[in-house]
C-alpha cells in the first residue's frame, strides 16, 4: 500500500538564488493519483525530486505517511521514479532489467521470475522479455522502465514526464495503460507532466505549478470552468481561452454592464445576485475571459446571451472544425504573471497599478493586416493598447472569409473575469451557483 504525502509550505532556492518552488502545500492520500501540470520551467521536477530525496528541501515540511521526511536518505523513502529517458542496462534482457530491484534486494529468484511476468503480463510487454533494450522500439523500453519501477511496489511512484519522448500516438496510448497499470500497484503516484491535454485525460486531481507556486488543485471539470486564475484559464483548454480587457459598470439606477473598448455586454438580470459582489470591481481594468464555447455566430439570441459585432481576420481550417479568428476591438491579453502574496510586482507605485502596467506592456502587437476597428465605429485608443484577436470555432457548414462582419453571441453564462492580479471574482469563488 502506498503512502500518504504532505507538502507543508515547501520551498526550494538553488545555491544560485533562483527560487523554483515557492511555499507549495499539498496533500495526496494513500493510493492516491495525483498529476503535476505546468509550464516547462515552472519546478515540477524540482518538487518531484524534493520528495524522492534527491534534492535538499530549504523551506517547509515533507511528511510521507505523517512522519518527517525532510532528511530522509532516498533509500529509506521506498520511493520509485521514472524519467523522461529512463536508462536501462544495455547489456541485460527487459525480464532482467525488469527483475533488478529485487535482485539487488536479494529476493528469492523463483518468485522474482514470477513477479517479472505478472508484470509484464500487465505492461504487454511479455514477448518482449527475451530481448535487449537495444531490440526494443523507444516505447516498449518506457514500458520496461515502467516495470522495473513498479515491480517491488514501492509506498510512492514518482514520474517525470515519463511520456514526453514518445511520439503522440504512443504517448495517447501508453497513458491510458499507464494509469490502470498504476492504480494497481496502489502505490501513491505523481505524475509530472508539461501538457495540459495529457493531464486532462490522466487527472482524478490536477495541481497547477506556475512560477514555483501551487495556483490550483482540481479536477479537469474545476481546473475548466472554475479556474482559480487566469494562468489557470488560460494554460487548460484548447483553443485557449479568449482574455481581453474590460471594465465593469453598475450604475444605481441601472444594468450592469461590461465595457470591452468599442463594445459593452449587457449583464443578464438573472445574475443580479452576483451583481452585488460585483461592485467590489466596478471601475477596475479586468479581465475577461471567453472560451471558444461561450461565443457564437447567430443573430438569435436566447435571453442569457449577448450580442457583439466581429470582423473576422483568420479562417482556420482544422479537419474536424474550422476555428475562426475575429476581432471586436477589444484588447487582448496574457495572464499576469504569478504575484505572491507578500510582494509586489513593481518596485514602484501601488500593486494594482505595477500589474496593470504589466498587464498592458503584455498585450500582443497588432499584424499589420489586421483591422484596428470593427464596424461599430470604435472610439480611437490610445497608442499603447492593441486590439487582439477571438477565437471561436465556426458554424458546421458556412463559409467564412476575412473581413467577413458577423453577429457573435456572448453566452453569459459562460463569461469569466478575473481581477488585475488575474484572480478570478467571477463565478465569485464563495458564491459559484450565479444562476
Ligand atoms: P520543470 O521540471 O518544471 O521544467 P525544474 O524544476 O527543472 O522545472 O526547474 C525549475 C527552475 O529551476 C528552472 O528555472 C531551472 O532553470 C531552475 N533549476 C533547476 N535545477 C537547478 C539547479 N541545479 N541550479 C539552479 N537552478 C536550477
Ligand atoms: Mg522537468
Amino acid at each position: 500500500m502506498g503512502s500518504s504525502i504532505t507538502l507543508n509550505r515547501l520551498s526550494k532556492t538553488y545555491p544560485s538564488g533562483h527560487r523554483a518552488v515557492h511555499d507549495v502545500s499539498l496533500h495526496l492520500d494513500a493510493g492516491e493519483f495525483l498529476v503535476l501540470l505546468g509550464p516547462s520551467g515552472c519546478g515540477k521536477s524540482t518538487l518531484l525530486r524534493m520528495v524522492a530525496g534527491l534534492e535538499t528541501i530549504t523551506a517547509g515540511q515533507l511528511l510521507l505517511d505523517q512522519r518527517p521526511a525532510n532528511d530522509l536518505p532516498p533509500s529509506e523513502r521506498d520511493v520509485a521514479m521514472i524519467f523522461q529517458n529512463f536508462a536501462l542496462y544495455p547489456t541485460m534482457t527487459a525480464a532482467e532489467n525488469i527483475a533488478f530491484p529485487l535482485a539487488a534486494r536479494g529476493d528469492d529468484e523463483h518468485a522474482a521470475a514470477q513477479a517479472v511476468n505478472t508484470v509484464a503480463d500487465r505492461l504487454g510487454i511479455r514477448s518482449l522479455l527475451s530481448r535487449t533494450p537495444a531490440q526494443l522500439s523507444g516505447g516498449e523500453r518506457q514500458r520496461v522502465a515502467m516495470g522495473r519501477a513498479i515491480i517491488r511496489r514501492p509506498s510512492v511512484f514518482l514520474m517525470d514526464e515519463p511520456l514526453s519522448s514518445l511520439d503522440a500516438r504512443l504517448r495517447v496510448r501508453l497513458r491510458t495503460e499507464i494509469l490502470s497499470v498504476v492504480r494497481r500497484t496502489g502505490s501513491t503516484t505523481v505524475y509530472v507532466t508539461h501538457d495540459q491535454a495529457e493531464a486532462m485525460a490522466l487527472g482524478d486531481r490536477i495541481a497547477v505549478l506556475n512560477d514555483g507556486a501551487l495556483q490550483q488543485i482540481g479536477t479537469p471539470d474545476e481546473l475548466y470552468n472554475l479556474p482559480a486564475n487566469a494562468f489557470v484559464a488560460s494554460f487548460v483548454g484548447t483553443p485557449r481561452i479568449n482574455l481581453v480587457h474590460g471594465t465593469l459598470y453598475a450604475p444605481i439606477d441601472g444594468p450592469m454592464t461590461i465595457s470591452l473598448g468599442s463594445q459593452k455586454l449587457l449583464l443578464p438580470r438573472e445574475m443580479a445576485r452576483t451583481h452585488q459582489l460585483l461592485r467590489v470591481v466596478q471601475g477596475q481594468q479586468l479581465l475577461v475571459g471567453l472560451r471558444p464555447e461561450a461565443l457564437r455566430v447567430s443573430s438569435t439570441t436566447t435571453p442569457y446571451e449577448r450580442p457583439l459585432t466581429a470582423t473576422v481576420t483568420h479562417v482556420e481550417y482544422q479537419g474536424h472544425e474550422t476555428l475562426l479568428h475575429v476581432t471586436v476591438g477589444a484588447l487582448t491579453a496574457d495572464p499576469p504573471r504569478t504575484v505572491f502574496d507578500h510582494e509586489d510586482l513593481n518596485d514602484t507605485g501601488s500593486p494594482l497599478t505595477s500589474a496593470v502596467r504589466t498587464l498592458l506592456s503584455r498585450v500582443r502587437k497588432p499584424q499589420s493586416n489586421q483591422p484596428l476597428h470593427t464596424a461599430q465605429a470604435a472610439p480611437p485608443l490610445p497608442q499603447h493598447y492593441q486590439v487582439g484577436e477571438l477565437v471561436l470555432r465556426a458554424r458546421q457548414g458556412t463559409n467564412y472569409s476575412v473581413g467577413d462582419l458577423l453577429p457573435v453571441l456572448v453566452d453569459m453564462r459562460a463569461l469569466m473575469l478575473f481581477d488585475a492580479k488575474g484572480h478570478r471574482v467571477f463565478p465569485h469563488p464563495t458564491h459559484l451557483q450565479a444562476f
